[in-house]
């Protein structure tokens, strides 16, 4: 059998944890997932279906007509599809933001979730992000690291992210929905966003991503074995 390992990354939104993971994944040649990724793409079918607004959501549904897939390219780009469809760009807009928690509060969406990370990830090394990889989909992770930044500097980067693309924000609405959505990720009753015992706690804050880039990548070279 291949000596595989995985690398488990949570913490909370704006933390950095996604564009440090791609490249660590990069650097290290293995796979990047993405799970919040997963739950952007079920909100986005479900506000599809209801003609753009919903209370509670059927996770029966996610029955035959529904397909996800996601591709990590070479080149660092992940791509998210929904039904074939790319929906890499619909995922990210503020309606998804806003409506994720209904999704990703509902139990059997989170098995479903689940379950489709692990197939994903079988079989090869990875490093996949989110809330609760280190404690819930795998506990067994060879490395779990925590990710973490001030509410102040996940608001500054977002706007900063907005900015690149053309697009004037608040930075002061963007810190609210920070804090809503930590509030949010951190006090569901199952899967919540929370530090795992034996996960290393990086605070971004005051480190450049280069910084944060050497930092993780030792860290995974100093704990997973075959690498
Ligand atoms: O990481 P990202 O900001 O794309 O995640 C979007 C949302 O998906 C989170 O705010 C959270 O509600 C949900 N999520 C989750 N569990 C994960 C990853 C994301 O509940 N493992």
């Amino acid at each position: 059998m291949k000596n595989t390992f995985k690398v488990a990354v949570d913490g909370p939104a704006g933390s950095g944890k996604s564009s440090i993971s791609k490249l660590a994944a990069r650097r290290l040649g293995i796979k990047y997932i993405d799970s919040g990724a997963i739950y952007r793409a079920i909100t986005l079918y479900f506000l599809e279906k209801s003609g753009g607004s919903f209370d509670s959501c059927d996770a029966s549904l996610l029955g035959d007509s529904f397909s996800i897939s996601q591709k990590f390219t070479e080149d660092g780009t992940t791509y998210t599809y929904l039904n074939e469809r790319d929906v890499s760009n619909d995922i990210r807009s503020e309606t998804v933001v806003k409506n994720i928690s209904k999704i990703s509060d509902n139990r059997q969406i989170r098995e479903f979730v689940n379950s489709l990370l692990r197939r994903w990830a079988e079989e090869e090394s990875v490093i996949m992000d989110g809330r609760d990889i280190g404690t819930v989909v795998f506990p067994d992770a060879d490395v779990k690291l925590y990710i973490d930044a001030s509410a102040d500097v996940r608001a500054d980067r977002r706007v900063k992210e907005y900015a690149s693309m053309g697009k004037t924000v608040d930075v002061n609405d963007i810190k609210n929905q920070i804090i809503i959505r930590d509030d949010q990720d951190r006090s569901r009753g199952f899967g919540a966003l929370k530090q795992a015992d034996d996960a290393v706690y990086v605070d971004t804050s005051f480190l450049t991503k280069d910084e944060v880039l050497e930092k993780i990548v030792q860290i995974i070279k100093d704990n997973a074995k075959g690498i």
